[in-house]
């Protein structure tokens, strides 16, 4: 099962780095999540493990891995940095500059 676990996490980065030149995660504090009923699945996964091996797999094929802060991505508008909370499944729309799309869009880096 463990080898089965190292090989999927291994080919996952494979396939990530094949297709993207650069990739980006939320600069988790795995640790941070382990509380009881989660702490195993998320554990479990990998996670610490798979962010270890993603950048070698990215820096051997010449592509990028970055780590973003999780602390409101979702919240801040890409367009003016203006900060305000927004509904998960509604449309970010910016009270100050106007800029308008799905949530999940305006938090992406660009
Ligand atoms: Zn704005």
């Amino acid at each position: 099962m463990a080898n089965r676990k190292r090989d999927f996490r291994r080919k996952t980065a494979r396939t990530l780095v094949n297709r993207h030149d650069m990739v980006f995660h939320g600069a988790l504090n795995i640790i941070g999540f382990a509380r009881p009923r989660t702490v195993n699945g998320l554990l479990d996964a990998g996670w610490a493990s798979f962010l270890g091996i993603l950048p070698l797999r990215a820096a051997n094929a010449g592509r990028k891995v970055a780590g973003l802060d999780p602390k409101y991505p979702s919240q801040d508008c890409s367009q003016c940095g203006r900060r305000q909370k927004v509904k998960i499944g509604h449309a970010y729309v910016c009270a100050s500059c106007g800029n308008d799309g799905h949530r999940d869009v305006n938090a992406a880096p660009s």
